[in-house]
């Protein structure tokens, strides 16, 4: 069996080698290392897979949350909504900014941010809601979408594990996540389901406007050759992670297949198993099981452990060569970055539990069925002995 990788990204490169070699190269005989064509080039190719009118390619993932906020003109003192179970750069963006984040918790099930604790949270300073659609699964974007409307809000998609999938709306829509909201961010961080062999990121956006402030911003403030007409920031995608992103875009979707296959198979393995709870998203629209469809894109195949052995679980795992991960172990509010006076732990019920619970296993293209069989008897034979 080949050995187990959390994340194979070497076995993935293998595929398309040849290619990204290539276009590197041609990259580096160029010399337009930044804003070459090939950064042009891969943003209207983005733009057309997802279906957005505009993308704004830059540094990385937590700068497009940035640049995001940046953009509508949240200013110190506005509050804004995001779950308590997530990546810290969602809340890192908001308080770098001086802006008041408020943490919420999660939907048990789908581990996304909990409608019915937005709206509780919801107060006159609110300006903002940032939806994370965590390890590849959308959140509630129809009730989401409803409650800015409502209140005069802006969503912004923290859409960093999401990039390829799809959210069922009640109309039976299906846009892909980060098209949805006012504007939304992605990262390219090598590990993501399209990640580039560096830093990288973007921001995407269907209004013209925002647009346009976000492609200033990016560029020092600048709308005119040295006129700095705001304030900004310098974060670019350089051109080689643009060709090695022009290389596996056309992939994505199979990609994101694999992923899903992966997946299922995890999941049958799994079920019927006592203290095991399997990952499962309801699409909002006649709530079809999203391992079925098409939903969901896995970044994180990330399962609950009910019996109070989920560290155990950790060690004998690694004990068997077999890499998991523990997203995430602590929640946003405990962190001492985030604390704050105003919550209560009875406000983080699910989070609290879920930092005790969740295990992820390993999730990526190259996962084959000796190495899951391998990963679910071993889960297995701990879990029921
Ligand atoms: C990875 C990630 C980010 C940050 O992306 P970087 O490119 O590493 O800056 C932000 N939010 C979430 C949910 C992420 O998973």
């Amino acid at each position: 069996m080949k050995k187990i990788q959390m994340v194979d990204l070497k076995g993935q490169y293998q595929h398309i080698k040849e290619q990204v070699d290539a276009s590197v190269l041609d990259v580096i005989e160029s010399t337009a290392y930044i804003n070459g064509p090939e950064v042009h080039d891969f943003q209207k190719e983005l733009e057309e897979y997802l279906g957005v009118t505009h993308v704004i390619p830059c540094a990385n993932g937590t700068d497009a949350l940035q640049i995001a906020m940046m953009g509508l003109g949240l200013k110190p003192g506005d509050e804004v909504i995001t779950a308590d179970f997530t990546f810290a750069a969602t809340v890192e963006v908001i308080a770098l900014l001086g802006l008041t984040p408020v943490l919420v918790d999660v939907d048990p099930i789908t581990f996304n941010i909990d409608i019915e604790a937005i709206k509780k949270a919801i107060t006159p300073k609110t300006r903002a809601i940032v939806p994370v659609h965590l390890f590849g699964l959308a959140a509630q974007m129809d009730e989401i979408m409803d409650i800015a409307k409502a209140n005069d809000l802006y969503v912004i998609e923290d859409n960093a594990q999401g990039i390829g999938g799809t959210y069922t709306t009640r109309d039976m829509a299906k846009p892909k996540t980060g098209t949805i909201g006012h504007v939304a961010s992605t990262s390219f961080f090598p590990s993501k389901n399209l990640g580039c062999y560096g830093d990288g990121g973007a921001i995407f956006t269907n209004d013209d406007e925002l647009a346009h402030i976000i492609r200033g911003i990016v560029n020092h403030g600048m709308y005119e050759r040295y006129h700095h007409d705001v304030v900004g920031v310098n974060s670019r995608l350089d051109s080689i992670q643009a060709a090695v992103l022009r290389a596996k875009l056309p992939h994505l979707n199979e990609y994101n297949t694999k992923r899903r296959n992966a997946a299922r198979k995890y999941t049958a393995a799994f079920s019927g198993i006592e203290n095991i709870i399997t990952p499962t998203g309801f699409c909002d629209a006649g709530n079809s099981i999203c391992d079925v469809c098409d939903c969901h894109v896995f970044h994180q195949y990330t399962l609950r452990i009910t019996n109070g052995k989920r560290d155990d679980l950790v060690k004998h795992l690694n004990a068997n060569d077999i890499p998991c991960g523990v997203y995430y172990p602590i929640p946003l509010h405990l962190q001492n970055a985030y604390k704050d006076d105003r919550y209560k732990e009875s406000d983080f019920p699910v989070t609290n539990q879920l930092v005790k619970e969740v295990i992820s296993l390993p999730m990526h293209t190259e996962l084959d069925d000796e190495q899951i069989d391998f990963i679910t008897k071993t889960v297995i034979d701990f879990v029921t002995n």
